[in-house]
């Protein structure tokens, strides 16, 4: 007896030192990341009575279309630059198919330059880990439900130059696929001419 109640001592021990030393995101249920201020962002755990927060600089990546920059956080969607008013298209994550520790982030900017643009919506996908951009190995396969009013095509920023991405379009769901190379990266979707 003695030595069973010495066994349930040790593992609620080892299980208090766990806890003790379990101080990164993944074990904390987090929020969404948000501005705050000061080119700060800001994630808090939702679990009720844990105070765990989250504050990482803000990162910056940027879009160039016909002599206009926009520029804008990918991990809290927060923009430097740009009206980002106008709203075209509606881009949200659906799925990815890579899981090291952490999170894959797509966040939307709408219509960057204006509701006479070209540009119908721009977009980023990072991967982020603890609010700052972190890396994955090879490609990754991304699905996005898209919901845009024009026949639009789709392009990653790469050295400021629009680079035309294979992707796959269901229109019944409105899913689009396609590969995403290791990095991070700016998309733009262009109405077609
Ligand atoms: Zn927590
Ligand atoms: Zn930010």
């Amino acid at each position: 007896m003695r030595r069973i109640t010495a066994l349930f001592l040790t593992i609620a021990l080892l299980l208090a030192l766990a806890c003790a030393f379990a101080e990164g995101p993944e074990s904390h249920y987090m929020s969404k990341w948000r501005y705050r201020r000061d080119g700060f962002h800001r994630a808090t755990c939702l679990d009720d009575g844990c105070d765990f927060q989250l504050n990482a600089p803000c990162a910056q990546l940027s879009v160039t279309y016909e002599g206009e920059t926009f520029t804008a956080c990918p991990v809290c969607g927060h923009n430097a630059i740009g009206n980002g008013r106008h709203r075209r298209c509606l881009v949200q994550l659906y799925d990815y198919d890579t899981s090291p520790t952490g999170d894959v982030l797509v966040n939307q900017y709408r219509s960057p330059f204006g509701s006479d643009s070209d540009v119908a919506s721009a977009f980023s996908v990072v991967f982020e880990h603890a609010g700052q951009i972190s890396v994955f190995e090879g490609n990754m396969r991304l699905w996005l439900t898209i919901d845009c009013p024009a026949q639009y095509e789709l392009f990653r920023v790469e050295n400021d130059e629009l680079v035309p991405c294979e992707s796959e379009y269901d229109a019944a769901k409105k899913i689009l696929t396609f590969e995403v190379p290791s990095g991070s990266w700016m998309y733009v979707i262009l109405k077609k001419a």
